[in-house]
């Protein structure tokens, strides 16, 4: 054993020397392993936008979004811009310091700030002396699946910091139990401080530290006191208070201790216990009641409302989002590790590390955390990447190590050990290369979509409402800088329901809406913020005094529908990549709101076709006879309702011919010409607002005016 360990210790000298430059190094590799993504990406034009790379989250328009307001000076009340949300703040501040565009900043922020999660992996291992470790974890842990999936370039959301932040505490943990110094509870306790104010669920993590640290202490330390005034930063890090109090708190502890050295050593147990007792008693433990009252209370549809008002049942936005169920080992194992084999070398690595390095249990709520997502989904994977990488390190050193210990011959040995090392770290990072080499995400909006954007903000006032779909909120107040109804984060069941309407219903009905769901949303907004309800159509079934609501959805077909004030402008953003997803639209408005079952869904399908002898094809056995006004599917064949024919002319205005054929049938096709795209659909699609602006560009001049046209998107403004 002697020989073997004295050339390992005498080798980590050596990495422990220039650690920091291996520290450098593996960051410059996680970043340049970024630009793979940008390389391909910049061969289309059409994902740049003021000469830069888009980003590729939707997310991120929102952050931006309060960075740019935040920059300006200024923003509208009620136009949700996220003014005072750390990443918006973090993101205006750099735009103030760094010389280079906003949209440079915020595509590269994910991949510089992300890639920092390599410094507090290697810092963990150099605490515990294993510098070799280290640097095959820090070689890894940046590009690994998951976490590169979440921090990439164009990323631009809170996922580049929300594992950098925990791994510093967990970090700070280990120093602070191995070196027993003040000054590391005080560093911990505002990493945690740091992470709450970056990520409001960090409380979940920062309670299971602290349960890890309690049953460590209890199993291994019960002794050691100074683990005992770790656990009183940690509770007070976790306190349902306001960050201020906690920092001032801790600071006024940390001082204590520090200026009154032993003579304070014996009330830490008295200060733990009434620490503790403020923590239960300010409601600490309320949210672990919420999460189990969350999993066994799971309601299915969104129903609550105020007392005075009908009681609608809208439908469940969740039921849209595939249910997060249990993934397949090798999916989950790619996240964590890159392949099921790197997985299971690297738990195996951890737990031989956590045999010799206790303290290393203290990694267990982040490695648990990933665990979860085997039932959980697949977000929480990135939290066990540090860990697994950290464990794989060490196996591949242990092995390193029991390789030169049987190979006696030293100058052989030692050369031999590292180059297996070396194998080692190559065998974990070839797959993830494979991954990011092969993971091609688009930008978000394709510059198309956006200069139809830009143009709309230069005509919109910042006041005035854009009616669209709620994937678009974000992309659309950034680009126009204007209000929207629903969006990335607004986007319940109840607040879709109205503009769902308004994209399905006719015309009429749709103007009507359109109107009212805007007025009541504003109307709302000048209420104190206690007595505001989102409920609007309830809102409005009242004022209209109608109690049952297919009545009153009825009765904005009525164009002299008296409606309120109109206090500003409203346009409808109808993009062609909402035509796929219009079945999902349809949904949020295609249900009884008295009991909230969904009404069966008409059918919508829509295809390519060519043209073969005068029929549409739409494949080798199904097409459409145009002179019959049929369609063919195989040996089954259905008279027609409408067909018609749609193309955007060099006038850029949408013209289109409709043929009525039957009233008694139900399909109606459409083709669109200039997309080379056939669509199929019951007649309640066809006659949807959504169908006849932006497909027939038949709109009723009553009601709406054009005001951009393009093939990708086009904005009608309201009459009304
Ligand atoms: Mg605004």
């Amino acid at each position: 054993r002697g020989s073997s360990m004295n050339e390992s210790v005498k080798q980590e000298s050596f990495f422990g020397r220039y650690y920091i430059l291996f520290i450098v190094a593996a960051y410059i590799f996680s970043v340049a392993m970024r630009y793979i993504w940008v390389d391909w990406a910049s061969a289309f034009p059409q994902f740049f936008w003021n000469s830069q790379l888009m980003i590729n989250t939707n997310d991120g328009y929102f952050w931006a979004e309060g960075a740019r307001d935040i920059l300006a000076g200024f923003h509208q009340k009620g136009d949700l811009s996220p003014v005072s949300e750390p990443a918006s703040i973090l993101s205006a501040w750099l735009a103030r310091i760094l010389p280079v565009s906003f949209e440079t900043l915020i595509l590269w922020m994910p991949a510089f700030i992300g890639s920092l999660l390599v410094v507090p992996v290697m810092l963990i291992a150099r605490t515990l002396g294993l510098h070799r470790v280290g640097i095959v974890a820090g070689f890894i842990t940046g590009i690994v699946w998951s976490y590169y999936n979440r921090t990439m370039v164009g990323y631009y959301d809170t996922d580049m910091l929300t594992i950098v932040l925990p791994t510093f505490s967990l970090w700070l943990l280990i120093l602070s139990v191995r070196e027993e110094k003040n000054r590391y509870l005080f560093l911990m306790a505002l990493s945690m401080l740091l992470y709450e104010w970056w990520y409001p669920s960090a409380k979940a993590l920062e309670m299971a530290f602290g349960a890890t640290v309690l049953i460590y202490t209890l199993l291994f330390e019960r002794r050691k006191l100074f683990n005992y005034k770790l656990l009183i930063f940690i509770v007070i890090a976790a306190a349902p208070i306001s960050i201020a109090i906690k920092s001032l708190a801790s600071l006024l502890i940390f001082l204590y201790f520090h200026f009154y050295g032993e003579k304070s050593e014996r009330y830490i147990l008295y200060i733990l216990a009434a620490v503790v007792s403020i923590f239960i008693l300010l409601g600490g433990l309320g949210p672990i009641w919420q999460q189990i009252k969350g999993y066994i209370l799971r309601e299915a549809v969104d129903s609550a409302s105020a007392a005075d008002m009908v009681k609608l049942h809208y439908y469940a936005v969740s039921k849209t989002v595939r249910e997060a169920g249990a993934i397949p080992f090798e999916i989950f194992a790619n996240r964590i590790s890159g392949s099921p084999y790197l997985l299971i070398l690297s738990v195996a690595g951890y737990i031989l590390m956590a045999v010799r390095y206790r303290i290393m249990l203290l990694a267990l709520p982040m490695l648990g955390l990933g665990f979860i997502a085997m039932k959980g989904g697949l977000r929480f994977t990135v939290y066990a990447v540090p860990i697994a990488a950290l464990g794989y390190g060490y196996l591949s050193v242990w092995l390193a190590e029991k390789l030169e210990a049987y190979m006696k011959d030293s100058s052989r040995a030692k050369k031999l050990s590292s180059l297996f090392i070396l194998l080692m770290l190559g065998l974990s990072l070839y797959p993830n290369i494979v991954h990011i080499y092969n993971y091609k995400v688009p930008t978000v909006f394709k510059k198309s979509e956006v200069e139809v954007l830009d143009k709309l903000g230069k005509i919109a006032d910042r006041e005035d409402y854009v009616l669209s779909w709620w994937d678009y909120g974000y992309p659309i107040r950034y680009y126009s800088d204007v209000k929207t109804l629903i969006d990335g984060g607004k986007h319940t069941g109840r607040v879709n329901f109205p503009v769902s309407f308004a994209l399905c219903s006719s015309q009429t009905a749709s103007a009507n809406m359109a109107r009212l769901d805007v007025e009541y949303t504003e109307r709302e907004l000048k209420k104190e913020s206690g007595k505001r309800s989102d409920d609007y159509m309830a809102l409005m079934m009242k004022d209209y005094g109608f109690e049952e609501p297919s009545l009153f959805l009825e009765s904005l077909e009525d164009s002299d529908l008296k409606l309120p004030a109109k206090s500003r402008e409203i346009y409808y953003y109808l993009p062609y990549r909402m035509l796929p997803i219009f079945p999902t639209v349809k949904l949020f408005s295609n249900l009884d709101l008295e009991t909230g079952k969904s009404r069966k869904s008409p059918f919508f399908y829509k295809v390519p076709f060519v043209m073969r002898e005068g029929k549409i094809m739409l494949d080798n056995r199904s097409y459409i006879d145009t002179k019959e006004g049929s369609v063919h599917f195989g040996d089954a064949s259905y008279r027609l309702n409408t067909f018609a024919l749609s193309y955007i002319g060099r006038d850029m205005k949408v013209h289109s011919r409709i043929d009525r054929i039957d009233a008694n049938e139900r399909l109606c096709a459409v083709v669109m010409k200039s997309y080379n795209m056939l669509l199929l659909m019951d007649r309640s699609y066809f006659d949807s607002t959504y169908i006849q602006l932006f497909v027939l560009g038949n709109y009723d001049k009553e009601l709406f005016e054009p005001v951009i046209v393009t093939p990708m998107a086009m904005v009608y403004r309201l009459k009304r």
